[in-house]
């Protein structure tokens, strides 16, 4: 089984949108200058890139699913090209009224992400901008969550980062970090 970092998209790998809006063609989409360094590290660690996000503008009419792939598309080209490419995007697409199992902060996107791509969910990391993100990684069990926010989110498997680069950099400690199983006194 492979280790994953799953990431949410807006706020975390391009500039989110303005509160109540959506991004709903590629001339709102501005990557983070900070993201793609970020995304090559977690590569360089060995974990695969998935994205997970929810998009309930879809539901909402405002952009078709085939819109929103090209969207995913035209980001994922951006980030190839810099060798920070995401293996996966997964988004929700329903509104509230849905009640789906996967908008976030339900595991959902995650689980079905695990279950296609054969990944360890405990061995991996989730990295969000909002508490909904948070919740889902720690639903789904996910080793650690990194919380890109002014806000602090106190839980003992939530680290409070900066932005992306300080998660990744976050993640890179916690994974070479020794057990305390495995440490001995000197
Ligand atoms: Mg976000
Ligand atoms: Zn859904």
């Amino acid at each position: 089984m492979s280790k994953a970092v799953f990431l949410d998209r807006d706020g975390v790998i391009n500039l989110a949108p303005p509160q109540g809006k959506y991004i709903t063609s590629v001339s709102q989409l501005h990557i983070l200058p900070q993201a793609p360094g970020a995304l090559k590290l977690l590569k360089e660690l060995g974990f695969r890139l998935i994205v997970v996000t929810n998009q309930r503008c879809i539901g909402k009419g405002l952009i078709s699913a085939d819109e929103m792939d090209n969207i995913c598309l035209f980001m994922n080209r951006r980030l190839e090209s810099c060798g920070a490419g995401i293996d996966r995007f997964y988004y929700c697409p329903h509104d509230y009224s849905n009640c789906c199992d996967c908008r976030k902060p339900k595991p959902g996107l995650i689980q079905t992400a695990a279950r296609d791509m054969c990944l360890d969910v405990k061995s991996s990391y989730m990295i969000g901008d909002s508490e909904v993100d948070v919740g889902a990684g720690l639903a789904a069990e996910c080793k650690l969550v990194c919380y890109i926010s002014r806000k602090k989110y106190q839980n003992n498997r939530v680290l409070n980062c900066r932005d992306i680069w300080d998660a990744a950099v976050r993640i890179k400690e916690n994974t070479q970090e020794v057990p305390l199983c495995l440490r001995r006194e000197r």
